[in-house]
């Protein structure tokens, strides 16, 4: 088609309801709530859930819709407490040149100053645009254009509550148009489609005195481990030999938990530091925050058990 496709998956902007809201709208309803929103629409109801309960079988499913039915541009309309996720997903699985922009609501339908309608309307006029093919999935709300590779929600309540800790957004929308002020100079695509083949990613948060008990248990259970490290990639010592130990079984991602920056490589060489770690067989993750580490590094998994083949698309997604 040549308009744009617009998909529904739940989320506060359609959600109503007297005694705690919940997803109940259709997206036609959401679309038909927004004043001035015209041009070639295909409405289509996917899924209606809170964002906490999308799973990656249904991004995937998703992916291939939207390969399927080969629109100017795609607009997903979706709970904001997993769009920094989901937004990744899909730009890691969408290889095509035609926008697909994911957006939502911080304020349901039911409050004052409602933003769903707004951010629906900057989304679908993102995704008809010229200036945002080849960008590959951005996440459009209160006006700003972000990358999925580098968004994050920094507020749990604010209207504003999407940034971009790394580089900031890509641009905006003055006037109704968008404005691209800062294109990423190349994105990471994944090498092959991923399966559906049940893996675990184990995700573990370093904290001020912790002794690894946990980490060790953990590391046990699962095929891939992200670690979220103080600073630059830095872990309590006490953790040194389970990590060294797991990376000698299962890959091991080193991203860092502060939100922002890279995990360094060469500067600290203390043990648990950086270059201890990596040392040791982790895979630095770059400036991938660990939630988006745990993705690249599930999705990867369900197409290669080749150790290198995931250490390379991992640095090659991290330096992106
Ligand atoms: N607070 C969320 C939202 O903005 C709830 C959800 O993610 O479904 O939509």
């Amino acid at each position: 088609m040549t308009g744009v496709l617009v998909v529904g998956l739940g989320g506060t902007i359609a959600m109503t309801g007297a005694a705690g809201v919940a997803p109940d709208l259709t997206a036609q309803q959401v679309v038909d709530s927004v004043p001035g929103l015209t041009g070639e629409l295909e409405v289509h109801d996917f899924r209606s859930k809170p964002g906490g309960s999308l799973t990656l079988a249904d991004l995937i499913d998703l992916a291939e819709l939207i390969r399927q039915r080969s629109a100017a541009g795609a607009v997903v309309t979706q709970g904001t407490d997993t769009i920094e996720e989901t937004a990744y997903v899909l730009d890691l699985l969408h290889t095509g040149s035609e926008p697909i922009v994911v957006t939502g609501a911080m304020r349901n339908p039911t409050l004052a100053g409602a933003d769903g309608p707004a951010n629906l309307l900057a989304a679908v006029t993102v995704a008809a645009d010229p200036a945002a093919r080849d960008l590959g999935c951005l996440v459009v709300l209160a006006d700003e254009i972000h990358a999925a590779a580098r968004v994050r929600k920094t507020h749990a309540t604010h209207v504003a509550a999407f940034t971009s800790p790394n580089g900031g957004p890509l641009g905006y929308l003055a006037e109704g148009r968008p404005r691209i002020v800062n294109r990423p100079p190349h994105r990471y695509t994944l090498p092959s489609p991923p399966t559906r083949e049940p893996v675990r990613v184990g995700l573990c948060t370093a904290t001020l005195g912790d002794d690894g008990t946990l980490l060790a248990t953990l590391s046990q259970q699962v095929d891939g481990l992200v670690v979220a490290a103080f600073g630059v990639g830095h872990v309590p010592d006490s953790w040194v030999p389970h990590l060294a130990e797991a990376a000698t079984r299962i890959p091991v991602v080193l991203a860092s938990r502060t939100g922002a920056g890279y995990v360094g490589t060469d500067t600290y060489g203390f043990p648990g530091s950086e270059r201890d770690l990596l040392e040791r067989g982790l895979i630095p993750a770059g400036s991938l925050d660990p939630y988006k580490a745990r993705l690249l590094l599930h999705l990867l998994l369900t197409t290669t058990a080749n150790p290198a083949q995931i250490r390379a698309e991992i640095m090659a997604a991290a330096a992106a």
